[in-house]
């Protein structure tokens, strides 16, 4: 078992040796570490965000939109 701690929210986990995110952790400074509400949050965030980006897009630059697909 490890010790993590979200880097968003402080929240400190425990997380199975096992577990292939441990793994990857393990390899890589402990601070690349969120936990799930906050990766949920997060990565809301960013699909928020680029369909938001993608329909100013489209509705500023069609043809460009078209090269980009
Ligand atoms: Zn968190």
């Amino acid at each position: 078992m490890m010790r993590v701690k979200c880097v968003i929210c402080d929240a400190i986990n425990i997380l199975d040796d096992e577990l292939p995110l441990s793994k990857k952790l393990r390899n890589r400074p402990i601070h690349t570490y969120m936990c799930s509400p906050c990766y949920d949050r997060i990565s809301f965030k960013t699909e928020e965000r680029l369909s938001t980006g993608r329909f100013k897009f489209y509705r500023d630059s069609p043809k460009s939109a078209e090269d980009y697909l």
